[in-house]
Parts: C-alpha cells; structure tokens; sequence
C-alpha cells in the first residue's frame, strides 16, 4: 500500500488541507483546492476512482463538485465511488445548488457516480477495499473514522476528532493511522493535539502513526520534540507499507 499525504494542513496552515492518496486511486478528503493542487502534482485525476469523505466540513468535501467537473470534462464512463456519512449525497447536491445551479443532475448522467452512504460502525466490501467506518467526536454530526483496507494492509484515518476510544480502535486495528492533530498542546472537544498523539504514541508503540489536519505551532512542536514511529509529514510524504 502506497500511502502518499498531500496535505497535511488545518485551515490556517501553508500546507494543502488534510488529504491523502491511497495507491494513486483512492483519495481520502476532498478538501478545496485539492483538485487542482493534484493538477500541479502532475496527478491525473482519472485515475481517482474511490473517494472518502469524512465529515460535511468545507476543509473536507468542497472539491467535490470540481473533482465530478474535471470527470464530466474527460467524458469519464468507468464507475467512481464516493463513501462518506449518511446524506452525502444531499450534501453534494446542494454545494452545487449554491455554486453551479442546475448543473447536479446534468453531471450525475453523465458521468457513473455510485453514493455509498454509512452509518457508524457499518461495513462495506467491494472488490478491492474493506471499509469500517467508526463514529467520531467533531463540531459536526456525523463525523466518521474508517479503516480502509487494501490487500493484506490496512490504514485507519481518524477524520476530525477528539480523542475518544473509536482513535484508539483505528490505531489498533490498522497497519498505518493518519490522525487529527490539529494543536500543539492537549486537544479540545474537536480535535486532538499533539500530547493526546504523544499519548496514543506511548500506549502504541510499535504503530506507525502519521499527524495530519496541523496547525503550524503544532507541527512545530511535533518536529521538534522527536516521537518514534510519529511521522509529521512534509509536503510531499509518501510512505509503502
Ligand atoms: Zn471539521
């Protein structure tokens, strides 16, 4: 599995928003500006046919309509998936009601879109992944974690969160976890910091953990004090596990 961290930054931060690359093909967050940053990447967007979206946060979601845009123009016919929280769909729907009137279902017919809509806890299989998504703790409702499973590795991806037992059941269950660490001390009832990672780090040792969703004091602090198998990506960071 080919983890590659395309942006790694909170709303405030230089770096690109929370976003990852699975294997080139499955992205996970569609942040604004992502689409186009892949663009200057040199990343063919045809190539995406799984998409993850973890909560309906703009930092999160707002490319959609651009990443379904870029797939109208290449008059794509082969399937794409998008996986989010239950009304995904409808949220997708009204961010183009509000940016391109009358454009959704013009889209929706030509280009094959199949809406996969989970519920905490709730499995999905397909061909090439195993996905569980887990209920977070975010400003907003729903908030999902996944472990996405590829082959025989798995990766878990905390989405936004504090730090509640559903992190903790990522980290045990995956091969990789990207996590939330948004500020540099402990976190808040949205997000985690760099001490509960550090926490997360000395009850796991031995599992590689990556931060994401970094303010700036955060990721400096987290390169500064060194911890073991806690990666603070840089601003292209891949990884093979
Ligand atoms: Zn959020």
């Amino acid at each position: 599995m080919k983890v590659s961290m395309i942006g790694s930054g909170a709303i405030d931060a230089d770096e690109m928003n929370a976003a990852t690359l699975i294997d080139g093909h499955i992205l996970i967050e569609v942040p604004n500006g992502i689409i186009k940053y892949l663009r200057q990447l040199n990343h063919d967007i045809s190539q995406i046919d799984t998409v993850f979206i973890t909560h309906f946060h703009g930092d999160h979601f707002f490319d959609v309509p651009f990443y379904l845009f870029t797939l109208y123009f290449q008059k794509r016919k082969r399937k794409v998936k998008i996986i989010g929280p239950i009304g995904l769909k409808e949220k997708v729907k009204a961010l183009f009601e509000l940016g391109f009137p009358d454009q959704f279902e013009k889209i929706m017919k030509a280009v094959p879109v199949e809406w996969v809509e989970l519920a905490p806890d709730q499995k999905y299989q397909d061909k090439t992944i195993q996905v569980e998504a887990k209920e977070m703790a975010h400003s907003i409702s729903p908030a999902l974690g996944y472990l996405i499973t590829v082959g025989d590795k798995t990766l878990g991806y905390s989405g936004d969160t504090s730090l509640v037992p559903n992190v903790l059941y990522l980290v045990e269950h995956s091969d990789v976890t990207i996590l939330d660490m948004s500020l540099k001390r402990t976190g808040n009832k949205d997000h985690m910091g760099f001490f509960d990672v550090r926490k997360i780090k000395e009850e796991y040792p031995e599992k590689l953990v990556i931060a994401t969703h970094m303010r700036t004091e955060a990721r400096n602090r987290a390169t500064i004090e060194h911890v073991r198998n806690l990666y603070i990506p840089s601003k292209m960071f891949e990884i093979l596990i």
